[in-house]
Formats: structure tokens, sequence, C-alpha cells
């Protein structure tokens, strides 16, 4: 019985709205004609390439609104957060008998017992980091969209696959393609009675991968492949000894449950 590689891809594209808050430059401010916010799908956005993964994100109309920044109050600047807002320090030589006795100017004061912030270079304040000192900040709404790609497969396992060969290692390689079916959503295949493996995974792959939308994600288009994969079973004679090995694949990997020897890669 051949080896069947059976494979789902689900195009999804998700949505959401971001509230993003930015220092007011002057941006512009849709007219507030008392018009409600358009719903999450209601938007129109174009649609990209199938099965091309990718991000947009839109600013909503008429979502536009400025305010007064409320860390700063709409000066612009904050207190620094080092010395407090008065710009400068107590000298540790302030404080030091020993070096007040001996009468010596201090080095890093210069004498006067005091030091400059340098967070804020003695200015006492520093400027607001959430209005970058616009003293203003302008509020919207965006939509942020998102396209992916779901992707599952499940190899057929024949029973009479004598052959030590990993199923792992037959997920990794490509087959012949049977049948190839794409639609906004796909069936599943009824046409693989003979081999049930491949009948059941997809119907439970196409159940599983509807399951992962809802209200924020929905299904652009699917594609179901079937491949077959072919697999040689190869023995030789090494040193008086009888060996196998195995190649599978479209790219003819070479699998054998020893170390393969050079005469076997000369068979490719
Ligand atoms: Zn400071
Ligand atoms: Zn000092
Ligand atoms: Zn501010």
């Amino acid at each position: 019985m051949p080896i069947y590689k059976y494979k789902l891809e689900t195009f999804t594209e998700t949505r959401h709205i971001e509230k993003i808050c930015k220092p007011y430059t002057g941006q512009r401010i849709d007219a507030q004609d008392g018009e409600a916010l358009p719903q999450l799908w209601g938007i129109e956005v174009s649609t990209p390439k199938m099965f091309h993964e990718g991000s947009k994100k839109i600013p909503l109309p008429r979502s536009g609104e400025i305010k007064t920044c409320h860390k700063c109050g709409g000066r612009g600047r904050c207190k620094c957060t080092r010395c407090g807002g008065s710009g400068q320090f107590r000298c540790r030589c302030s404080s030091s008998s020993r070096q007040k006795s001996r009468n010596k100017r201090c080095p890093a004061c210069s004498g006067s017992g005091r030091k400059r912030c340098s967070k804020c270079s003695g200015r006492g304040r520093k400027i607001c980091g959430l209005c970058k000192g616009e003293g203003r900040l302008f509020y919207f709404q965006q939509l942020a969209v998102k396209w992916k790609t779901l992707r599952s497969q499940v190899v057929s396992d024949p029973l009479e696959q004598e052959l030590s060969l990993p199923l792992t290692l037959l997920q990794k390689v490509t087959g012949e393609v049977i049948t190839m079916d794409g639609d906004v959503t796909v069936q599943p295949l009824a046409g693989f009675a003979d081999v049930p493996e491949i009948s059941d995974a997809s119907g439970r792959l196409i159940q599983e991968h509807q399951m992962t939308c809802g209200p924020s994600s929905h299904i652009l288009k699917q594609r179901q492949t079937v491949e077959m994969i072919p697999v040689a079973h190869v023995q030789y004679g090494y040193r008086g000894k009888n060996l196998a090995c195995h190649v599978y694949g479209l790219e003819r990997r070479v699998f054998a449950p020893r170390r393969l020897h050079n005469l076997a890669c000369s068979i490719m």
C-alpha cells in the first residue's frame, strides 16, 4: 500500500481594535458627525494574495480625540524623579565632619556642598515622557489586521510498512500530488475510503481549523492536498554483509537503520 500525506492549509484573517495614544502634533481630526464607529468586520480592507501572510493597521475614521496630557497636566514638563525637582543634591562632603575639619575644598562640589542633578541637568524638570513636551495627547483607534496560514498534516502508516522508516521523516519530504482542492471552506475528503486514515484526518483537521476561528478570526480560504510519497527499499552487499536502506520522497532522501555506507550513496 502506498504512503499518503494529507495536508490542510487554512488562510485566516484576524482583526482587533487597538486604542492608541500619541503626543498631539497637529493630527487631523475628522468631523464628529454623530455617526457611530464602524463595526469590526464592517471595515473594508483589501484582501492580500491568498496564503501570503502579513499584517496591516488602519486608523478608524471619526475615532480621533485630543486631551490634555494627564501626566504633566498639560505643562509638557514633569518634575525630575531623581532630584525631586530641586535640580541638585547635597554633596557627600557636607555631612562628612572629617572633610570639614580639614577645611579642604571638596573637588566634587567645589566646596559649595551641593551637586547638580545629571538627569535633568540641574533644571529640576524634564520633558514629559508621555506627551513628549506637547502638553496634549491624541487618542485614536485603529484596526489591526493579521493574515496567517494554519498548516496541519498527517502521513498514513500502512500496516504492511515493514520498513522501519520513522513517520516523522516522511513528514519532511514531498510526494506526488494526487488531489488538491481549494475553496473558502473545504469538505472532508470522501474519496479516500480505502485509506481511512486520510479521510479521517481530513474530517478531523477541517474541524480543528474551524474551531480556531471566532468573532475576531475568519477563514478566507482553505486548501487540502493529498500526496503520495515514493519509498524504495534498497538492498545491497557490503564486505560480505547484506544491508538495506530506504530512499524516500521526491527529494530522494536516504534512511538506513545503521550508519550508511558510501556504497549506498552511489545507488542514488
Ligand atoms: Zn533632577
Ligand atoms: Zn562636596
Ligand atoms: Zn505630558
